[in-house]
This record gives structure tokens, sequence and C-alpha cells, in this order.
């Protein structure tokens, strides 16, 4: 008897049995009323989450949709676009940017580490004649458990007109994230990490100023085009069939966020990667991102002695149906990944470290049984004091 799963991925992320059971219910005509009261709450809902009064889609899609939607919507072919990558999900959107015609300038920051707005600065400053239309950013890597201050990159552009596109699909709703405030114009999004409802539905939050860009676009597009979408939305629809299923889920969510309030979400996964980080470090064991950049939602815990990842989370899963991630990759076996974000808890969290400290111990590797739950439940305590 192994029971429930114990999903510790950074997505797809466990779903409350309130989602689960809002998503159990008969369709519905999206052209119809009950259809538009549900997308219009829905739509204010998940601009909350990105702080804006902007525009704001959802599709049926995947995160990577989402991000192809907003390269054939803002960019251009032969369009000058600085990629800013630190790693998988940054490569990936200097791709789809360059697949679609863009002249792309990739800067690759080592894996574990964040953006260097001074460098950002350097770059933009050199400029001078506006050339660079986009910047592209990722706000949390999943692949390598860092995150990018977006607030600073955007302060290092300063009055450079380039639109700047954060891939938000692991961060929002996960860590600190004010699209209007930081002044971001494009942000990526998906359900099935911090929102808490199965993977198939992509967000895309855009400024009026993307909008104004997307007026002149050349590039093809047919399905994403936010012009329809736009339209349709006037209407309490979408252009073409919605996820009607993902959108009760996504509704009860809402409601489930706004319970427990955005800022208290935010402290959660912080403090959740302080536990983690914590715990682990009595186990001798080391992450590949700094603590500086350490991001909230996830955690990259490199393997002792550089590999063996691989047998750690077999073994994890056989004995206790416990799911990490692996690295990816050149990172393959090198590492593993805990997702710590949207539906998981404290408990959840002390069980992975206990689990783990027998796994290691079994498999060979000095560890003190107790020591990572010891700080652990020491962290949880002052925590409590501290409230
Ligand atoms: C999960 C994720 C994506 C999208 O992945 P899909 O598999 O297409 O949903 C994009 N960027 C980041 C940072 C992600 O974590």
């Amino acid at each position: 008897m192994i029971g429930q799963q114990y999903l510790l991925l950074p997505g797809p992320t466990p779903i409350p049995d309130r989602v689960l059971q809002a998503m159990n219910r008969p369709m519905i005509n999206h052209r119809g009323p009950e259809f538009r009261d549900m997308l219009n709450g829905v739509t204010g809902g998940v601009k909350g989450i990105y702080g804006t009064k902007e525009n704001l889609l959802i599709y049926p899609s995947s995160g990577t949709g989402v991000l192809e939607a907003s390269v054939v919507n803002f960019i251009s072919p032969g369009d000058r676009v600085l990629a800013l990558s630190i790693g998988v999900f940054g490569d990936r959107f200097a791709t789809i940017a360059q697949n679609f015609g863009a002249e792309v300038e990739k800067i690759s920051f080592k894996w574990g580490e964040a953006v260097d707005p001074n460098l950002v600065q350097e770059i933009i400053q050199k400029d001078k004649n506006k050339q660079i239309k986009v910047v592209l950013i990722t706000h949390n890597e999943t692949s390598t458990g860092a995150y990018n201050d977006i607030k600073a990159v955007k302060q290092a552009m300063y009055d450079h007109p380039a639109l700047l596109m954060v891939d938000c699909v692991s961060g929002l709703g996960a860590l600190e994230f004010k699209m209007d405030e930081w002044g971001v114009d494009v942000a990526l999004s998906g359900s099935q990490k911090a929102f808490m409802i199965p993977p198939g539905l992509g967000f895309m939050a855009f400024s009026d100023r993307a909008l104004d860009t997307h007026k002149k676009n050349t590039n093809h597009r047919y399905y994403w085009d936010v012009t329809a979408g736009l339209n349709y939305l006037e209407k309490g629809q979408t252009a073409f069939t919605p996820a009607i299923s993902l959108i009760y889920g996504l509704q009860e969510a809402l409601v489930m966020m706004a319970e427990e309030g955005l800022d208290n979400i935010i402290n959660r996964h912080r403090n959740y990667r302080d536990m983690v980080r914590q715990a682990l470090r009595e186990l001798g064991l080391e992450f590949l991102a700094s603590d500086r950049h350490a991001s909230t939602a996830l955690t990259a815990v490199l393997a002792p002695g550089g590999s063996g990842a691989n047998l750690i989370r077999g073994k994890m899963l056989d004995r206790f149906n416990i799911a990490l991630a692996g690295g990816q990759l050149n990172l393959d076996d090198v590492m593993f990944r805990i997702g710590h974000l949207g539906y998981v808890r404290e408990l959840d969290l002390l069980a992975v470290i206990a689990a783990l400290e027998i796994i290691m111990l079994e498999s060979g590797f000095k560890v003190e049984l107790g020591a990572g739950v010891n700080k652990a439940q020491k962290y949880i305590l002052a925590l409590n004091t501290k409230d």
C-alpha cells in the first residue's frame, strides 16, 4: 500500500480536491451567458495574480505555446532581440524568436546564476539607435532553480523602448511578480505550476504598448492572434473553443488563492525554499543555485559526488511513491529537483526530507538520520513563534 503519490515536480503540481471537484461538471455553451460570466471572472482573477490592469488572454495550451504566441504577436521577422538566458527555458525562448525570423543576440549566464543587470545596462546603453526591439528573459528558471530580478533588469533598461517579455510560467504565483509596477510588457504563464490546476491553460498578459507593436507586426499567426482574442473577449468569449473544464478548475483555484492571499502565498513559498535548503544542507547536500538567486518554486539539488541523482530519484519513487524531477540535458543524473510550488504543504516537505534521509543512508551515503528533519522542524517552530 503506497497510497497517493507525493508529486514534488516543478510542474505538473498537485491538484487540491476542491479544484478536482470543480472540474467534474458538465459542459456548457462557450458562447453563452454562463461561460461569459466565468471567463470575465477568471480573467480578472489571473490579472490580479500578475499585478496588471492591462490585457490578458487565456489559451488552451502548454506554457511553450504561449511563449510562441508572444513571439508571433510582438516580434516581427528581422527585429533585433536580446535574449537573456540562465538555462533551458531561456534558451527555448531565444530559439522560438529565432525560428520566427528575429535577429537574436543571446547572452547566456552560468547555470545556477541569474542575469546580471549591470551587463544588461551596458548592452542597452550601447544601443544608441534603439535597434533592439525586444528583451526576452525568464522569471524563474525551472531547469536550474535560480530566478531573475526582473525589476532590476527593467530598471537597467532605463527609458529604452524595447519591449520586455518575461517567461513566468513557473514563477507566477510562487515568486513576487508585479507586471504593471515593474513595467513588464508581455508575461507568459501556465496552469500546471503555481496555479494548482492540471496542464493545459496558457496565460498571456500584455501591455497596451505591446498591443501597439502587435498592430504593426508582420509575423504569421492565426490561432494566436491577439486582435481576434481581444475582440472575442469583449463579448465574454474566446476566439476558439476554450478548455472549459480547466477554466472551472481555474475559477476554484483563484478562490483558494484569494482566501490565502497573494502575499501569504509568496511568503509560504519563500519559507519552503529556506526550510528545504537548511534541512538538506544538514545532510551535506549542495545546490546548483546560490542562496542569492535561489528560487522559491523549486530546489535543484546536486547529487553527492557529482552523479547518481537518478538512482536516488528511482528509489524515492519505488519505496515512497515520491516523484522528484531529474536534471535536464547535461544535468541529467547530476542533480534532482524538488518542486515546492503550488499546492504543497510543510508536511509534504517534512515527509520528503525524512524519506530522502532513509534513501541516502541505504544508498551508502553518510547521513545522520533525522538531521535534516530536525532542522526543518526547528525552522517551522521558529516561523510559528515569529507570527
Ligand atoms: C514549465 C515551463 C515552461 C512551459 O513548459 P510546457 O511544457 O510547454 O508547459 C516554460 N517556461 C518555464 C520557465 C517553465 O517552467
